[in-house]
């Protein structure tokens, strides 16, 4: 059983916070081009397609929990494409979801940078949190890598799945 106190450095109780479902972006809602990374078109926008299943699992998705994406995109430093291009694409995105999607963070940074927010550290997922009011030890995360899972252990997120397991519809 787990005690709040009062002087909770982390904010109000868990009973005042809802649960979220934190979502990895590249090869766990969209796909990957060759070398795993958010594919360009010829004018250099990012292309946004939907992984099989995602819009129907994360529109089935309880209203009352919202769905934020968390994505590591060194792209941006290394100039691949700029942030105005990811903000462009989580729109897209956002509109191909049917605008269920409540919030983003990137972290646009390489390893080795030193920031707070590349997975697999939880920057990103506390920072989302800390904003919408979240509980994140009631909240999920879905990934495609090991990052992911540890970014979800790191921030104390309860469950974490991979997307192959959670985009397939049960039989
Ligand atoms: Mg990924
Ligand atoms: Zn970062």
């Amino acid at each position: 059983m787990e005690i709040h106190r009062a002087n909770d450095p982390h904010g109000p109780p868990s009973a005042l916070r809802r649960p979220a479902l934190f979502c990895d972006l590249a090869g766990t809602l969209v796909a990957l081009d060759e070398n795993r990374e958010l594919p360009l078109d010829d004018k250099g926008a990012i292309r946004i397609e939907l992984l099989p299943g995602v819009r129907e699992r994360l529109r089935s998705v309880d209203h009352a929990v919202p769905i934020f994406v968390v994505t590591n995109q060194s792209s941006i430093v290394r100039k691949r494409f700029s942030y105005a291009a990811l903000e462009t694409a989580m729109h897209d995105l956002n509109g191909k979801l049917g605008g269920i999607v409540s919030g983003w963070k990137v972290c646009p940074h390489r390893d080795g940078d030193g920031c707070l927010c590349r997975k697999p550290l939880p920057g990103m997922v506390l920072e989302l949190a800390q904003e919408h009011m979240i509980d994140l030890a009631a909240s999920t995360m879905v990934g495609d890598q090991e990052v992911d899972a540890k970014c979800a252990k790191a921030a104390g997120v309860g469950r974490f799945y991979y997307a192959s397991d959670f985009f397939t519809p049960k039989r």
